[in-house]
């Protein structure tokens, strides 16, 4: 939302008054990156994680790697009684964790050269820790399963919120390499399903919509934050005599989604660019960043509507940034809803962890 606002929403060069702290302190590395997630957590892996199977294997790792130095600290020196698979095997007190990778932004190669930074935001602590394996499953309503060690490191116990993020700066500098298929041998064992449409909580009927031109493809999808509340987004889109905007999908705080325009048709939602795209608004005020519920719901419907109309991931944009907005002094929105920078990088870095 937020065109009603007066421009200009870009803030101007910095005039900033002299600061008494020195200047070494003001220089931050950009950093840049590569793959960020913040929710829910569990453990999982080692001698004792019966909800792994004796033989399960790791989405990262084979036991070729049992011979490599740099990766053989993550195990046991022996194969716990009864077990084959390297999951059981792994050494709980090490630093590792599990994420819904997608290979396609973060391949298996350079996830197993990569060290993360795992976070709890509650406390600040911090610790280094290697990916090892793919999960947790989806419908766990989870982002990440961490090693008992490290979670006891942090201080974080199951369903606390962690934030773990892979950074240029961190991560060992190789290209990732796009791969058609992964090689034989490594497919994880959770593979992600097709994906389908998200639960509609209800449909709330927007007349502030029209229909799409024949032959108008759909092919972006425009993130929106609703400076105001559920019910103030809802009302606003359903009436007739002030801006008639709209939107398709509103996203509740917890995760709920509405519908209120069919993606078929044409939501007022991203001036000049409306023809092509699906909107999407997300409850926030303009300070707020995503509740993980929200986030998982918005990175479930993206992912079906990607497939739904074969919309390019490359084609994900915030309101502000999308091609062809032309709405004169431009908007805050998305506002710091998917990070604390107001740019395109940011909304592609958080599509790359959630989507
Ligand atoms: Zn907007």
């Amino acid at each position: 939302m937020a065109p009603k606002r007066k421009p200009p929403k870009k803030k101007p060069a910095a005039k900033r008054p002299p600061r008494k702290r020195p200047a070494k302190q003001k220089i931050q590395p950009v950093e840049e990156i590569l793959f960020r997630v913040e929710g829910k957590m569990s453990t999982f892996g080692g001698p004792t994680d019966t909800g792994m199977s004796a033989t399960e294997g790791l989405a990262l790792f084979t036991p070729a790697d049992l011979q490599e130095p740099k990766y053989s600290y993550l195990f046991l020196p022996t194969p716990p009684p009864g077990t084959t698979g390297l999951g059981r095997r792994l050494n709980p007190e090490q630093n590792y964790f599990a994420c819904r990778w997608n290979y396609n932004d973060t391949p298996r190669e350079f996830l197993r050269r990569s060290l993360a930074r795992v976070e709890n935001p509650a406390n600040g602590r911090t610790a280094d820790a290697r990916p090892v394996d793919w999960g947790p499953n989806v419908t766990t309503g989870r982002v990440a399963d961490l090693s008992p060690g490290l979670a006891k490191a942090l201080a974080l116990q199951t369903d606390d919120i962690v934030r773990i993020t892979i950074s240029a700066l961190r991560a060992t500098p190789v290209k990732p390499v796009k791969r058609a298929r992964p090689a034989k041998g490594t497919v994880p064992v959770t593979q992600p399903a097709a994906p389908t449409k998200p639960v509609i909580k209800q449909f709330v009927r927007s007349p502030n919509c029209s229909c799409r031109k024949v032959g108008t493809k759909i092919d972006k999808i425009v993130l929106h934050c609703t400076e105001g509340s559920l019910a103030g987004a809802l009302a606003e889109f359903q009436k007739t005599d002030s801006r008639k905007v709209s939107a398709h999908y509103v996203i509740d705080r917890n995760g709920d989604i509405y519908q209120m325009v069919n993606d078929s048709d044409c939501a007022n939602h991203c001036m000049g660019a409306n023809a092509g795209s699906i909107g999407i608004e997300h409850v926030g005020s303009e300070t707020d960043s995503l509740a993980p519920p929200q986030a998982a719901a918005s990175g479930a419907l993206i992912r079906w509507l990607l497939q739904e109309h074969q919309i390019p991931r490359t084609n994900i944009f915030g309101h502000d940034f999308t091609p062809g907005y032309c709405r004169p002094g431009g908007t805050s929105c998305p506002d710091k809803l998917f990070g604390p920078v107001h740019s395109q990088a940011t909304i592609a870095a958080w599509v790359a962890a959630n989507v």
